[in-house]
């Protein structure tokens, strides 16, 4: 894509001394805009296809590394994750990212192994992740319903996108942000190049409150992050803050 001079916040005075377009507003477009406000020259815009912002799925856990990650990219993404993120539930198990016990046969409920870090299992549920990410953005830097189509990119020219309510804008800079389907990759890959490729996987996952987690696993594996480990599959209760539920996923990993 066109070459963008190098600038660092520092050196420069003029206020959006070149222009970043980020092609979708979720957990990783909306966490990038909120790194680059922190430079002024640079004019960051988020370009989302949904009519608002809005979120697929429950839980979503992230290790320390992942916070180091979130802190060093913008405080705000970090604050917004520490406001509702769910830790185990018994301080005995602060630092465990996850028990792995036996999920059948003669072993069941056999720990085999606790895995441990410094900040344990932290999760947070989607919505209220992607809503404290979104208040962190000035509003006047998203645009909804502005799915793009195409993107051209002629040398010494800004970048054209084109969204398929006929309208385009120009940057200097695209970053595709655009999920697992992305039409960014497909620009700079190839369709068939960016085509994601069915894993063999596949997770279902529910909600369920508290009291029927502990009924159905016992306080301790449904308070505290465990992993139950099946022949070719598993299942992972995760601990989200949203009416003492339990989000439930079970799958082939
Ligand atoms: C079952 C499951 C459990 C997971 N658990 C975890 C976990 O515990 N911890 C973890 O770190 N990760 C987890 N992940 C992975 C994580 O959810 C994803 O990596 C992450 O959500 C991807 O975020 P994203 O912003 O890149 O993409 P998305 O969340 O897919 O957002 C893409 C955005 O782009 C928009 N968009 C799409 N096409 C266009 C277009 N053409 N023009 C404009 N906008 C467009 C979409 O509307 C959407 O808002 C899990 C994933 C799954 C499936």
């Amino acid at each position: 894509m066109t070459s963008v001079p190098y600038t660092t916040a520092s050196v420069s005075s003029a206020p959006f001394s070149y222009s970043v377009a980020i092609v979708g507003g979720g957990i990783g477009g909306l966490t990038l805009a909120l790194g680059l406000l922190k430079y002024p020259h640079i004019d960051v815009q988020i370009y989302e296809s949904a009519s608002s912002f809005g979120w697929i799925g429950a839980g979503v856990a992230i290790g320390p590394n992942g916070q180091r990650a979130l802190e060093l990219i913008s405080p705000a993404a970090k604050a917004a994750f520490d406001k509702h993120a769910t830790p185990n539930m018994w301080s005995s198990k602060a630092k465990n990212f996850a028990a792995y016990i036996v999920g059948k046969g003669e072993r069941a409920g056999e720990v085999i192994m606790e895995a441990k870090n410094e900040t344990g299992m932290q999760s947070v549920h989607r919505a209220d992740f992607l809503d404290e990410l979104v208040k962190a953005v000035p509003a006047e830097r998203a645009h909804f319903k502005k799915c793009l189509q195409k993107i051209e990119d002629k040398d010494g020219s800004p970048i054209v996108m084109r969204f398929s309510d006929g309208t385009s804008v120009t940057a200097d800079v695209v970053i595709g942000a655009d999920g697992i389907h992305s039409n960014v990759r497909k620009y700079l890959l190839g369709t068939e190049a960016a085509r994601p490729v069915f894993s063999g996987y596949v997770a279902y996952r529910g909600i369920i409150n508290m009291d029927a987690a502990v009924e159905a696993l016992g306080a301790e594996h449904a308070q505290n992050s465990t992993l139950i480990c099946g022949p070719g599959k598993g299942a992972k209760p995760q601990l989200s803050n949203r009416s003492s539920a339990a989000d439930i996923y079970s799958g082939q990993d």
